[in-house]
């Protein structure tokens, strides 16, 4: 089986003195090889093959480098998120069951433990190359498996289109718990590319990522709209030899608008974190509707529009290289999501995605939104369901709702969420959320309440209840 360490290796001994990486400082590909030659060694020392690595760390180029030596000892990652509360780590780790928590105490130096609980074994993790948690509609994050195989295919797809080549550089700045993170680190090292290691206070602060720019001037660097949001807010005159990769969550207008004339190119990526990465891409001139363009090189996209009455309006279907395995140790919503489908290929294994489209006449879709509780705030996908089973576990919470508000806005957009509760108060949950959820889906108001409004078919009226919101 071929992994992105061999992909990564044949690079580094192609032109061994090219910079692989500039952080805290410069690194050649010969000595990024030999970083992960020493963390693989101890990995390879206390773990078996195909056991899952947890990866607690914040550095990207920290986060390459484990993720080579762990793909070189046979072992696939899973990163974890570091602004997540004990409780919500604890979970997740009892979930996945790793054998090992490898931690960056200083730029490429590790420290290796045994996490608490007893490793879980597990014979469909031999292929995959990292585990990454996704918030689960009941309550319980799962863990999507995306295979080497994937990996490789979708890097190689990247490479082409939106592109990137040797001795290009790419800013390296996402959570690792992102998989877009995973294009930043991986990417430009499997085609002799740099990656420039923007400093952590970059995802926060606006100014500092500016200046990052405008020092390095990068070939390309992503982040998701509403990053870009923040920093076309400041005094950013833009970055003229750059290419913007912009996804995760819909481009606006708007935002396309001021992006597009001040960068070199700018493009809409689209795509799940089951279908690896990015999926679609679309370059977006200055004048151009949004859309979702075309699946990336050996990937299909297309819609299910059974029982729509439209044609050319469903959900899209993704399918060909690039799919992951299926959510670890989650056989049945596995097979909800990953299944046949009749395609213009024929019928073949696809992936769900719930994300509902138009095909427009050139045959580009676009976005039209979900029809379930999955959003996407601050480029943070989140599901409201588990918000709600969160809020249902407080001793004193009956019943719980959680919604998007203001998502028409999306800088304003943020989460209501509304718990039928006789003896507790907004702060005393919240407070209690804090311990459980990670930041990002912590709700911004908890309206307690006697009872929830309900339809006349008895349902819990979200409407009237939305409504109370704009009105408060
Ligand atoms: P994630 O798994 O975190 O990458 O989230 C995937 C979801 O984010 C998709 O299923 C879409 O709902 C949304 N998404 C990602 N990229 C875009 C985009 N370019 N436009 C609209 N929605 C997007």
């Amino acid at each position: 089986m071929r992994t992105i360490w061999d992909v990564v290796h044949e690079q580094a001994r192609r032109d061994p003195e090219a910079t692989a990486a500039v952080a805290e400082r410069r690194y050649s590909y010969r000595q990024l090889v030999r970083h992960v030659a020493g963390l693989s060694e101890v990995i390879g020392r206390r773990a078996d093959r195909g056991s899952l690595v947890a990866l607690d760390m914040d550095s990207p180029l920290s986060g390459a480098v484990a993720i080579l030596a762990a793909a070189r000892a046979g072992c696939p990652v899973l990163p974890l998120n570091r602004q997540s509360p004990q409780e919500h780590r604890r979970r997740i780790l009892a979930d996945a069951r790793p054998s090992l928590v490898v931690r960056a105490t200083a730029e490429c130096a590790f420290e290796v433990t045994e996490p608490e609980h007893a490793p879980g074994v597990d014979d469909a993790l031999g292929d995959v190359a990292y585990v990454l948690y996704t918030s689960g509609s009941t309550g319980a994050p799962k863990g999507v498996m995306v295979s080497h195989a994937a990996l490789l295919d979708r890097l190689s797809g990247l490479a082409r289109t939106p592109g990137l080549s040797a001795g290009e550089s790419m800013v390296a700045m996402t959570s690792l718990s992102f998989d877009i993170s995973m294009a930043e680190m991986l990417l430009p090292l499997t085609v002799g590319a740099r990656l420039l290691v923007a400093p952590a206070d970059a995802r926060l602060d606006p100014d500092v990522f500016v200046d990052f720019l405008d020092t390095h001037a990068p070939d390309v660097v992503q982040a998701t709209p509403s990053f870009w949001r923040l920093v076309t807010t400041g005094t950013w005159n833009g970055a003229a030899g750059s290419r913007i990769w912009c996804g995760g969550e819909a481009l606006t207008p708007a935002l396309a608008r001021q992006l597009a004339p001040v960068c070199k190119e700018l493009w809409n990526l689209y795509g799940p974190t089951e279908a690896t990465i990015w999926a679609t891409a679309a370059l977006i001139g200055v004048d151009d509707p949004i859309t979702l363009g075309s699946p990336l090189p050996d990937t299909f996209a297309c819609l299910d529009t059974e029982g729509q009455g439209d044609p050319d309006e469903g959900e899209i279907l993704l399918y060909g290289a690039g799919l992951a395995k299926g959510y670890l140790r989650r056989s049945q919503l596995t097979s909800e999501r990953f299944c046949h489908r009749r395609t213009p290929h024929g019928r073949t294994l696809v992936y769900r995605t719930g994300d509902r489209a138009r095909r427009h006449a050139d045959g580009s879709l676009v976005f039209l939104g979900r029809d379930d509780g999955q959003i996407k705030l601050h480029g943070h996908r989140i599901e409201l369901g588990e918000i709600e089973s969160a809020l249902e576990e407080h001793p004193e919470v009956s019943q719980a709702v959680a919604l998007l508000c203001d998502s028409e806005r999306p800088d304003r957009a943020s989460i209501t969420a509304f718990v039928v509760a006789e003896r507790t108060s907004e702060a005393e949950v919240k407070e209690w959320l804090r311990d459980r959820l990670p930041p990002s889906h912590t709700p911004t108001r908890v309206a307690v309440l006697a009872a929830l409004p309900r339809t006349a078919a008895g349902k819990v009226d979200r409407m009237a209840l939305a409504g109370q919101e704009i009105v408060s």
